[in-house]
């Protein structure tokens, strides 16, 4: 059995019950069928069957295996044996559109370990830490309540859809967020060491290397909380927060990248804003976030005054907090495609960050924004409420729209 790239601890051991599947088969079956994704006559039963039984099952996790129908056996020789025949046509489709680099999630009845058929939410994704263009992950999902039946929970439900569609790209994520910490670790680790084999060791300053390790450390977890926080469907944990203690952290998580590119810094905060009502650690990732890709578009291209602005103000009782940079600013193609997952222009990019700041800032009932010119940098704003009032306040800002 191969799992890829994609950290085999985190395959097996994620509490969403995950199928892999080897697509080659379904790809050449598209390809010699001509099968259209958006024509609905094109999906007839026969081509449904062949479809759904194209995919070759290649792993399942330990939460799957417990949950699905597997008849005594490692895994099901076909995907019909999971998906009931109802659902098939659904999710013929979804694999096409998995092909065309899509993402697809739906809801239906899956054939359960125990005989009993439960509702469930099926989201697939392509698995990009394999080689393997053709390998896609599909997670099942219990619902607690029969299908359709609960209306009231449907902007929940949905919103819990959206960020399922996402566990998989999270995954992928951590590895690109605790990335840059576990840098700052060794390299401050290294220089600690250095100091120490001096004659006279200066122990000063190997203190503040051992602060910065505990800093990047407690980092390193925060952002491995949040994104377990949203795998989870958990709401932002909302706290009062002095935002410009919050951009201070940012910014001393930052500093040396940010000395190291040679870049000014302005922070600019409103005198007597009031504090955010926010989940601290999500929204400093956000802004460690938008910080450092900043920095980086400053530094890698012609930008000759490299300067990087962070501001907050209030407007309408909410708290307005933007970045700015003088880089190159963004395209009007990439501006289409900024936001999604995996989008990315740089060669050793993941493309998760915005898609990571725009789902915790909407998960604040915000919106993020940016305006930018070609050559004239770019700038990203959103709101936050400012207080546990402001919870049920009117839509979020969109002054900045651009
Ligand atoms: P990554 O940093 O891994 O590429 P992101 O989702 O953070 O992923 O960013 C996606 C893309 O958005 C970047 O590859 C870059 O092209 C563009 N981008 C983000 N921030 C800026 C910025 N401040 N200026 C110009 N382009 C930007």
């Amino acid at each position: 059995m191969e799992s890829g790239n994609l950290s085999r601890g985190a395959f097996s051991l994620a509490p969403l019950a995950m199928v892999r599947l080897d697509l080659r088969k379904t790809r050449d079956l598209v390809a010699d069928w001509s099968i259209p994704l958006e024509s609905d006559r094109s999906y007839d039963h026969a081509c449904v069957c062949a479809l759904t039984n194209s995919a070759d099952i290649l792993d399942l996790n330990s939460a799957a295996q417990s949950i699905i129908a597997l008849d005594g056996k490692a895994r099901p020789d076909r995907l019909s044996h999971i998906i009931p025949e109802k659902l098939q046509k659904t999710f013929a489709k979804g694999l096409v559109a998995l092909l065309q680099g899509k993402s697809f999630s739906m809801e239906g009845t899956v054939k359960s370990a125990d005989g009993a058929d439960f509702p469930a939410h099926i989201a697939g994704w392509t698995d990009i830490q394999t080689h393997e263009r053709d390998q896609i992950i599909i997670g099942i999902t219990k619902l607690d309540h029969p299908l359709g039946s609960n209306n009231t929970d449907i902007l929940a439900d949905l919103a819990h859809a959206a960020r399922i569609s996402m566990l998989g790209e999270m995954t992928a994520s951590i590895s690109h967020e605790v990335n840059q910490p576990l840098g700052s670790i060794v390299t401050s680790a290294e220089a600690g060491l250095r100091w120490l084999s001096h004659d006279k060791p200066d122990l000063e300053e190997v203190r503040s290397l051992l602060e910065r390790i505990v800093a990047s450390g407690r980092r390193a977890g925060n952002i491995i909380s949040a994104l377990k926080g949203l795998a989870r469907n958990a709401k932002p944990e909302r706290e009062t927060v002095d935002i410009a203690g919050l951009i201070d952290e940012a910014v001393l998580i930052l500093r040396s990248d940010l000395n190291r590119r040679q870049i000014g810094l302005r922070v600019e905060i409103a005198p007597d804003l009031p504090p955010a009502w926010i989940d601290r650690t999500q929204v400093l990732q956000v802004i460690v976030n938008l910080v450092s890709n900043a920095a980086q578009a400053m530094s890698d291209g012609q930008a000759w005054n490299r300067t990087l602005a962070i501001r907050a103000r209030e407007n309408r009782q909410k708290i307005v907090l933007e970045v700015e940079d003088s880089g190159p600013g963004v395209d009007p193609q990439v501006r289409e495609r900024l936001f999604e997952s995996f989008y990315t222009t740089k060669p050793t990019g993941i493309g998760m960050g915005l898609a990571i700041c725009r789902s915790i800032i909407e998960a604040h009932d915000s919106k993020i924004e940016l305006q930018s010119s070609p050559y004239l940098g770019a700038r990203f704003s959103f709101t936050l409420a400012t207080g546990p009032d402001a919870d049920t306040a009117a839509s979020p800002d969109s002054t900045d729209a651009a």
